[in-house]
């Protein structure tokens, strides 16, 4: 057995082995330096409503410019930021910036993304509320969106700092509706303020069929329980039309606007705030 086992080893090891632990290190010491100095970015992709296409909020979404290499994408180090126990920081530095940033634009919404790892910290409440009375923010302004992973892991512990949250006034999302379990029952379960579609449901849409049959019945649904939907990643104006007939009232993707500097915000906050995809 102990033979065996030895062999399994050597079978699965390769030498690149090495070389990604190390690049993985690298990344993360990189990465930690990053934060610590301050060097991650917000940017800010337009919401506007499903009606009049007006811009009416933004989503933060953070970026890293990494030294000597470039962009690293999102997917690859709030992962990195999660295991390392990062996550605090990046995210009440993501949070504070776009706090900070969100005085300029009177009358927006502001959706600030955040991980399990920092909802699980019992000081995160309190951490959020001196951000909001750093910035002067009215926390009525502010959704902080979450993915179902730690509601399905830990639904009591979950439910109660979900409560906590929401006693400080802000709304509470549930991001990348349709990309993994959670059913339209958890929304009301966990008391969710709102349901944002994944864009995986939304491309779909362009196959017709049963897609849109399962679309409008979870808008429906969702609906039923005076539960409002945004739906993410929009690329086109037919996908936009539809999502609106479907019910769903706030709308974000690249067809109105890709994620872009508070400046480009802006401009378009000074304008008329259409956003009809010509831009
Ligand atoms: P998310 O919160 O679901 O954000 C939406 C993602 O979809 C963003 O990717 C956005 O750029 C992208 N997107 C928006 N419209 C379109 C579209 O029309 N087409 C396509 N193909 N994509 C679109 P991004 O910025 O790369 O972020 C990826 C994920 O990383 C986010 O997904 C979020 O889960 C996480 N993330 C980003 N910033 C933060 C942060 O500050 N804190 C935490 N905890 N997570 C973050
Ligand atoms: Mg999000
Ligand atoms: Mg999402
Ligand atoms: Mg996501």
């Amino acid at each position: 057995r102990a033979k065996e086992t030895g062999r399994g080893r050597a079978d699965h090891y390769r030498p690149e082995m090495d070389a990604e632990r190390e690049e993985r290190n690298k990344l993360e010491i990189d990465l930690r330096i990053a934060i610590e100095r301050g060097e991650l970015h917000v940017v800010y992709q337009p919401v506007v409503d499903a009606e009049g296409w007006l811009l009416i909020g933004v989503e933060a979404l953070a970026r890293w410019n990494r030294k000597d290499h470039g962009p690293v994408p999102p997917e690859v180090f709030i992962p990195i930021a999660e295991s390392t126990g990062l996550i605090d920081q990046l995210g009440l530095f993501v949070l504070h910036h776009a706090c900070e940033t969100l005085r300029r634009w009177p009358g927006l919404k502001l959706a600030v993304n955040i991980s399990p790892g920092q909802f699980r910290d019992p000081a995160f409440a309190r951490h959020v509320c001196s951000v909001f009375r750093e910035t002067g923010t009215d926390p009525a302004r502010i959704t902080l969106e979450m993915t179902e992973g730690y509601f399905i892991q830990n639904p009591e512990r979950a439910r109660m700092a979900l409560t906590t949250l929401r006693q400080l006034g802000v709304q509470i999302a549930l991001d990348d509706f349709g990309a993994g379990f959670s059913s339209v029952g958890y929304l009301r379960q966990f008391g969710f303020d709102r349901m944002k579609i994944d864009k995986s449901l939304v491309i779909a849409l362009d196959d017709g069929g049963r897609a849109v049959d399962l679309l409008q019945a979870t808008v429906a649904l969702a609906r039923s329980l005076d539960i409002p939907v945004t739906a993410e990643g929009v690329e086109t104006r037919q996908q936009a039309i539809q999502l609106k007939l479907t019910g769903c009232d706030e709308l974000q993707g690249y067809f109105f606007g890709k994620p872009m500097s508070a400046e480009d915000i802006d401009t378009i906050y000074r304008g008329n705030r259409r956003m009809d995809g010509a831009a």
